[in-house]
């Protein structure tokens, strides 16, 4: 339903609920965040508003996690979700992530050809903890993970799936890199010097940048701290200019 990520220099955490508070306007049944932190990949979720999540990442912060939840943190992903598949519980709301915790995915639309994927996938002997179309991304992912880098798992991926959908996806084995992926739901990059944001609402993360990448379906795109860079689902660079927003929310 809505998606911020944020990779830069600031606190995590904050930046991903402000952004998210800035798309509730669409409507969702819970929400999540995950955050790339110093002992890997630390995820909260609630079933429910903002106010909910904000309330489990205060209380997971009262038994240590938000050590790992503050700075040095730099890079983090969030969601919130509007059901198609699954009922609205904690365990189905996003980000979801594979069984070793090394690859965390939030998704907005529909994977139509998940349970193909998924029957392969426990064929194979996967254990599946939501009852969600979108979780196979994470699986499929982290498959990949060892022989192909982050980005061209996600790549290979995304080219595995059927509907409509935009991902971004992080791992704990390459800190300080979001992949998004679009294809048939909104996705746009805000761009800085030193940060760089993705959401599916130019509002998520206007109050930090007017300079805008629009990333177009069949798409990917690589943040770092420093930059974006663009791809086509084959894995051709492409050169992506930059708007400049001139409006307000
Ligand atoms: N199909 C996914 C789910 O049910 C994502 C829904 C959404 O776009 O929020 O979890």
């Amino acid at each position: 339903c809505g998606i911020v990520g944020y990779v830069g220099q600031r606190s995590v955490q904050e930046i991903l609920l402000a952004g998210l508070e800035k798309l509730e306007y669409r409507g969702y049944d819970s929400a999540g965040i995950s955050i790339q932190g110093e002992s890997g990949l630390e995820v909260v979720r609630a079933v429910g508003n903002l106010a909910a999540l904000k309330a489990a990442v205060a209380e997971q912060g009262a038994e240590g996690a938000v050590a790992v939840l503050a700075p040095p943190a730099t890079a983090g992903i969030g969601h919130t979700r509007w059901a198609t598949h699954g009922r609205v519980t904690e365990e189905n709301a996003h980000p979801h992530y594979d069984p070793d915790n090394r690859v965390h995915v939030v998704v907005n639309g529909i994977v139509e050809n998940y349970m193909e994927l998924k029957n392969e996938l426990q064929a194979q002997g996967a254990h599946f903890t939501s009852e969600t179309d979108v979780e196979v991304i994470a699986h499929l992912i982290a498959n990949d993970l060892d022989e192909h880098g982050l980005v061209e798992a996600t790549r290979r991926t995304y080219n595995r799936l059927r509907g409509h959908y935009s991902f971004v996806v992080q791992s704990s084995e390459e800190p300080g890199v979001l992949v998004g992926a679009r294809k048939e739901t909104p996705m746009i990059v805000g761009r800085s010097e030193t940060e760089q944001f993705l959401a599916s609402g130019i509002p998520a993360f206007l109050e930090h940048t007017r300079t805008v990448q629009a990333l177009e379906d069949d798409e990917l795109v690589v943040l770092t701290a420093d930059g974006a860079r663009f791809m086509t689902a084959d894995g051709a660079p492409i050169e992506r200019e930059t708007q400049e927003i001139d409006w307000d929310v």
